[in-house]
């Protein structure tokens, strides 16, 4: 079942916000605390802001935006100048991304985004319940322009390119330490359907021997059998064994949407993955953001009115 959209407007590509306010807890990956979440509507450029309830003597609002990442250790952490901040937000932003919702206000009580499943499953269960709105304001998105790429000069790049339509992805890994990941690769349109159906199940995952090096950093201290897909060697240690045979790289592409979506609005544009993790792609958008000559923002009703045009043009 796609979510019930209600239509508050006559644009085709507008803005969204969520119906009602729907409300969760779950526990912190890294952190291991006990989170109550709420996802609330907001109103039209109200932009992806989440909210630390637990915090009254300093701004507790933390605007979602490429700059405002400040950690990319193994989760997308952004912050405010008060030094505020909430973790583990990229499964949540990629479920947001899949809706297309622009505007939303998120609540919590502690530092990290509530893992739940560690993929982005319960989200999208979420925003379903919740409905959707579709507001009066013309949704605008990111066009690119040039070939925009960060290579970190040790195997890993990440890589935006000019397309007429969407946003597709191509991911690819190789961990040649562990025979049940390999090697793997994976493309996708992104759309509604394609994240639900195709993307959104996967879950996160880490290595066994790994496990000590990250708790002894404060990492890592709430993943469990509950929320990670556990590699031991060349097996996966959870009971229920894997969601798919290529889990890990969906789930690569599933935080490579959430990430991308820092900018808060849609991307017309080819993203390729090597090898990359959260900070290469915060690190692309940055670079994306500081040449103007790399891209252009466009209204989507009036982009999509021009490329009807264009094909009329050349069939006639
Ligand atoms: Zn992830």
């Amino acid at each position: 079942m796609i979510a019930e959209i209600k239509t508050l407007t006559a644009y085709k590509n507008c803005e969204k916000t969520l119906q009602n306010a729907i409300p969760c807890v779950g526990i912190g990956l890294h952190s291991g605390q006990k989170v109550h979440m709420t996802l609330k509507p907001a109103g039209i450029g109200h932009g992806i802001v989440f909210k630390r309830t637990d915090i009254t003597d300093k701004d507790n609002l933390i605007p979602v935006s490429h700059d405002t990442v400040v950690d990319t250790r193994m989760c997308s952490c952004v912050g405010n100048a008060d030094g505020v901040s909430v973790g583990t937000i990229e499964h949540l932003m990629g479920a947001l991304s899949g809706f297309g919702i622009t505007n939303i206000l998120i609540e919590l009580d502690s530092a990290e985004v509530p893992v739940m499943d560690g993929s982005a499953l319960d989200y999208v269960t979420l925003i379903e319940c919740a409905g959707i709105i579709k507001q009066d304001a013309p949704l605008k998105a990111v066009k690119i322009l040039k070939e925009v790429t960060f290579d970190d000069n040790k195997g890993a790049s990440v890589c935006l390119y000019p397309a007429q339509k969407n946003l597709s992805i191509d991911f690819m890994i190789d961990f040649s330490k562990s025979k049940v990941i390999g090697r793997q690769e994976y493309s996708i349109t992104l759309s509604e359907r394609t994240f639900k159906d195709a993307i959104s199940y996967a879950r996160t995952f880490g290595f066994l021997q790994e496990v000590e090096a990250l708790r002894a950093m404060g990492l890592a201290k709430g993943g469990s059998f509950d929320n990670v897909i556990v590699v031991d060697g060349d097996k996966v240690a959870n009971k229920e064994g894997l969601r798919s045979e290529n889990e890990f790289v969906v789930h690569k592409t599933l935080d490579a949407v959430g990430d991308l979506y820092q900018l808060g609005m849609p991307i017309i544009g080819h993203f390729a993955g090597v090898k990359s993790g959260h900070a290469h792609t915060n690190q692309l958008l940055r670079k994306l953001m500081a040449d103007k000559s790399a891209y252009t923002i466009v209204n989507l009703d009036d982009y999509e009115e021009s490329l009807c045009q264009t094909s009329i043009r050349q069939s006639a």
